[in-house]
């Protein structure tokens, strides 16, 4: 029975959730100048990029849609902080995300080649969660450095290299090698 209630409960939020986010713009396609605001936050959590969830926090959304000159163009602005794991050093890290991004919605597509243009469900409904959550993960980063100029660990020893060199001897090119052996036998003067 407890099981039940909280199921219940679940989907009612998921319903509410998606009215609030999917909305029409019929009171503005006739008003130049009228805009429709938003604001709400996007649960991204559950995302997996290559084994680990770095979209831990909400991501908060704004934006409006406004007529202009009769032109419904859409901006929105997504924000959060991502919990990464830097790929070269495995250090955990936080780093700020912000991705704006702005199309214009049609009632209909004269130019199919234009991706710029969103068509309106219904001649009117827009969905922004899914437009929003299209755009932030376009900008996600496919690598995470915790600097671009991280070092990373020794692949022999392990050491984080950023804090120092470690004492391993540096990997010689087998050409190479013959010459450091050579030299390693000279006689110091
Ligand atoms: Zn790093
Ligand atoms: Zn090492």
């Amino acid at each position: 029975m407890f099981d039940k209630k909280s199921l219940a409960y679940y989907n009612n939020t998921r319903v509410i959730a998606r009215c609030t986010m999917q909305f029409s713009v019929r009171s503005i396609l006739n008003t130049p100048g009228a805009q429709l605001p938003f604001a709400f936050s996007m649960d991204l959590s559950g995302l997996d990029f290559g084994g680990s969830r770095p979209i831990a926090d909400p991501v908060a959304v704004t934006g409006s849609v406004r007529n202009r000159l009769d032109v419904l163009e859409l901006s929105l602005q997504a924000k959060t902080t991502l919990h990464c794991v830097c790929d070269r050093c495995a250090k955990p890290f936080l780093r700020e995300k912000e991705v704006s991004w702005r199309c214009f919605l049609a009632t209909e597509k004269q130019n199919e080649d234009n991706d710029d243009i969103v068509l309106l469900e219904d001649g009117e409904f827009v969905d922004v969660e899914d437009l929003a959550r299209t755009a932030f993960l376009l900008e996600m980063d496919t690598k995470m450095l915790c600097s671009q100029d991280c070092k990373g660990l020794c692949p022999r020893c392990g050491a984080d290299l950023n804090l120092g060199p470690c004492f391993c001897k540096k990997e010689l090119d087998p050409r190479m090698a013959i010459l450091a052996t050579l030299l390693e036998n000279e006689p110091n003067e």
